[in-house]
């Protein structure tokens, strides 16, 4: 079994580090993850730059691969052939914070999985919840019961698992719960830094974004203390609004 580990925080992240010593004990682990923490760059590649790869080493003593490319330019170069051999499973994480609700579409570990999907590669995203004080040794065991399950019984083509798991100690989280989407209440307010004739300068920043608790949704799953699996694929579409925008008038009355 081969797996790509890869993230958003960086490759120096100790969250990446927990979940590659967990994972090489069930498996080949090739990493490779940005230089720089991409968090918040969503699914993004820089398509005007010439990427930079480097090998560097980790606090465990093993090279790894590097770029200054984000986390999708970092799973599809991997991909794409810079890899020893192709990966069974794509997995991006362990992420510093909590990728539930809209935070999906702005999450780089969330964008990292999306990008193994293009390249139709089953792939998982991990976060814990949180925002300082992680402990990531619980992430990083579930993760050894989640991949072979996902590598056994496989996932439908073009999608992907968002976990997202209690920043808590084993004996208090309280299962497992498979969850869709909730919403996202952020928080974020606009901070004027400097502000002068020509140009202003902002922070758009505030308090951690908190969610609606709705049962069934991921948020809320968290809250209660449980690992929360959302299955996500890329399709976007609003279903239940396509035969409604099917009666809209598009053409202009006759005179
Ligand atoms: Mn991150």
């Amino acid at each position: 079994m081969r797996i790509l580990l890869t993230n958003d925080d960086g490759i120096q992240s100790s969250g990446l580090m927990a979940l590659k010593r967990s994972l090489e004990r069930i498996a080949e682990v090739d990493v490779f993850a940005p230089d720089r923490n991409w968090s918040a760059a969503g699914h993004s590649r820089k398509l005007f730059d010439i990427l930079t790869v480097r090998r560097v080493k980790l606090r465990d003593g093993s090279t790894v691969l590097t770029s200054d490319g984000t986390p999708s330019d970092c799973v599809a170069l991997a991909l794409m052939g810079l890899l020893p051999e192709q990966p069974d499973l794509v997995v991006s994480g362990i992420n510093r914070g909590p990728n539930v609700g809209s935070d999906v579409t702005y999450s780089g570990t969330v964008a990292a999985a999306m990008e193994a999907v293009l390249f139709g590669r089953p792939a998982v995203a991990i976060s814990l919840d949180g925002y300082s004080g992680w402990d990531f040794s619980y992430a990083a065991e579930f993760a050894r019961i989640l991949v072979p399950e996902v590598l056994q019984r496989g996932l439908p083509p073009g999608v992907l698992l968002n976990v997202n798991l209690p920043n808590l100690p084993a004996e208090q989280i309280r299962g497992v719960a498979i969850t869709r989407l909730g919403r996202r209440i952020y928080r974020d307010e606009l901070q004027p830094v400097e502000e002068g004739p020509e140009q202003s300068r902002y922070r758009l920043g505030g308090e951690p974004p908190t969610a609606e608790l709705v049962p069934g949704t991921d948020a809320a799953a968290l809250a209660a203390g449980y690992v929360s699996i959302t299955p996500l694929h890329l399709d976007l579409t609003a279903h239940g609004f396509l035969e409604e925008l099917r009666r809209w008038n598009f053409f202009h009355a006759q005179s």
